[in-house]
């Protein structure tokens, strides 16, 4: 994959419901625009991985889809927003989740001299999404790879209905700020990390 440069940082949320391929599109902009990726259930899957206890106290709410709480959320980005800044940008991959979040990751933001591009929502109908979801898991299971605690049925009804009860809210929200984009979520992979990396190219113009 050839390597693209940005002309100034553009820092961009990934926005959109669980399986709509957050995750597979913020790695296609790593590798692409060299920019950073901070995804809050990488984080809070590392935490539960190193067995500590944070992470012990996460895992079963994560099992179950619910989302965990906003301080242990907002400090994870906390940590890595002090820590780090860099040039290419970075990519919020599931975070913010709830209006407490995004204000905090506003104020956070501000704090560290820096600003949010762009909030791009991946527009996916609902049906496809279980199909998706399972499916990830399904190929996972085959490859003899780790499934995720979370990609099952029930507990991705959860995820779905904590999605449109508390994140989707975020909309709104980035639209009355006036950085809300749209992009298809449903076309191939590559049509889509084209759009997105047209987007974030102009924020960062
Ligand atoms: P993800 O990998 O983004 O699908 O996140 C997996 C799980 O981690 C979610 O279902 C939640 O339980 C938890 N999680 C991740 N990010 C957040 C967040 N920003 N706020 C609350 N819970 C989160």
């Amino acid at each position: 994959m050839t390597t693209d440069t940005l002309t100034r940082t553009a820092n961009v949320i990934l926005l959109g419901p669980p399986g709509v391929g957050k995750g597979t599109q913020a790695q296609i902009l790593v590798d692409t625009l060299g920019m950073v990726q901070l995804s809050t259930g990488d984080m809070l899957r590392e935490a539960k991985a190193s067995g500590s206890e944070m992470g012990k106290r996460v895992a079963e709410v994560m099992a179950r889809g619910d989302l965990v709480t906003d301080e242990i959320v907002i400090g994870l980005i906390e940590e890595k927003l002090t820590q780090s800044r860099d040039a290419a940008g970075f990519i919020f991959d599931g975070f913010p989740r709830t209006l407490a979040q995004a204000d905090a990751l506003e104020a956070l933001m501000t704090k560290t001299g820096q600003s949010l591009d762009a909030a791009i929502e991946l527009q996916v109908d609902d049906a496809i999404l279980v199909d998706r979801i399972v499916g990830r898991a399904e190929q996972a299971r085959a490859a003899g790879q780790p499934v995720r605690a979370d990609d099952n049925e029930d507990s991705l009804k959860i995820r779905l209905m904590e999605y449109y009860k508390k994140t989707s809210p975020l909309v709104g929200y980035y639209h009355a700020k006036g950085i809300l984009k749209g992009v298809n979520g449903m076309g191939a992979i590559d049509t889509i990390a084209s759009d997105l990396a047209a987007i974030v190219k102009t924020a960062s113009a």
